[in-house]
């Protein structure tokens, strides 16, 4: 196939495309390179510099025939989103439509989306979060990438285009970036090895479903695969809190460090888990990196590769 991989200059993207091309696909990347970086993305693609929002953009369907978009690109900022809802929804609901308006029509027969499941539900009424929890996204990002999720209903019933969207739980692993607000394996395990003393927002009680940048790999190329349109949460099914991330990771660093705490961030979501039977059921899918040897991988890479990312 002939693939576009949105955001493939990004953390989760670039890896999604790595492993794309080992597949024998055809991958190329569109990414305007406001958080991603040049250097993650595989060298086998031509990379596009252009927003998802461009006319550009919307020309590379004409200029070449992309079986399937794999849409990673977006502001994934949730803080960002709740100071400025306006440019949020730009980009999260209006560069999709740009693309999808641009592929229909022009043999674009499979979409994959990267969704959030830790942003979509809200607070949770029970534990594991399935696909049928109700949706009560608690912030502008999760507003819009549940309206694009609509939007790719509508497609997929009014045009002959299959659309997949994962709701992913919190992806932590090589190459996610430290430097933003999101990403709190990220942002412990570079403060902790260089020296710098991460801090606990609140009391560190918050727990989130951490899922390892492989597994995430694995459920998209599944899939790539599988026949029909679907949402699937990819997640563990484990809580971690912050307070527990932070003595892994210290143990893992080898850092020498007390616990600090901050003040707790207002608005802040206390639980997040997701439940993935049904990307058991439908896709084959299941997590296979315990927290510990994901974030064991993760520390091992940062330790080598963290000077390249810090930007
Ligand atoms: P990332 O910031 O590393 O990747 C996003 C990429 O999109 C970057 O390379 C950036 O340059 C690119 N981009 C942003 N705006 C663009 C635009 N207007 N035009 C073209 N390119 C643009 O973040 P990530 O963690 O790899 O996230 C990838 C996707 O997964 C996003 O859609 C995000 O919402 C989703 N997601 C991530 C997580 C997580 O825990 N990291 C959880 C749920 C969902």
């Amino acid at each position: 196939m002939t693939i576009l991989v949105t955001g493939g200059a990004g953390f989760i993207g670039s890896h999604v495309a790595d492993a794309l091309l080992a597949e024998g696909h055809e991958v190329h990347i569109l990414d305007n390179l406001s958080t991603g970086r040049r250097w993650k993305a595989p060298e086998g693609a031509p990379l596009f510099e252009h927003d998802i929002r461009s006319e550009a953009a919307a020309s590379l369907f004409t200029e070449h025939q992309y079986d399937c978009l794999v849409h990673h690109a977006a502001q994934m900022d949730v803080r960002k989103s709740v100071e400025d809802p306006s440019f949020d929804a730009d980009v999260n609901v209006r560069g999709l439509l740009n693309l999808m308006e641009a592929g229909i029509g022009q043999g674009l027969r499979r979409v994959l989306f990267a969704s959030t499941g830790g942003a979509i539900y809200g607070e949770p009424e029970y534990t594991p979060q399935d696909e049928k929890h109700p949706l009560r996204p608690v912030s502008p990002y999760g507003v819009a990438k549940l309206a694009a999720e609509k939007y790719l209903h509508y497609y997929q019933d009014q045009y002959e285009v299959e659309t997949v969207s994962l709701r992913y739980a919190n992806v932590y692993g090589p190459r996610q970036n430290p430097g933003g607000e999101a990403g709190v394996v990220a942002i412990f395990t570079n403060e902790m090895l260089r020296g710098g003393q991460p801090v606990i927002n609140g009391s560190g009680e918050q727990t989130r479903d951490y899922v390892y940048v492989g597994d995430v790999v694995e459920a998209n190329l599944a899939a790539l695969k599988c026949e029909g349109s679907g949402t699937f949460n990819v997640g563990t099914g484990r809580e971690t809190s912050v307070t527990e991330l932070f003595r892994a990771l210290r143990a893992e660093t080898g850092a020498d460090l007390d616990e600090t705490h901050g003040p707790a961030k207002p608005g802040e979501q206390q639980r997040s888990v997701l439940g993935y039977e049904r990307a058991e059921e439908k896709l084959g899918w299941v997590p296979r990196v315990s927290v510990e040897e994901g974030l064991a991988r993760t520390v091992d890479w940062f330790e080598t590769r963290r000077e390249l990312e810090v930007s």
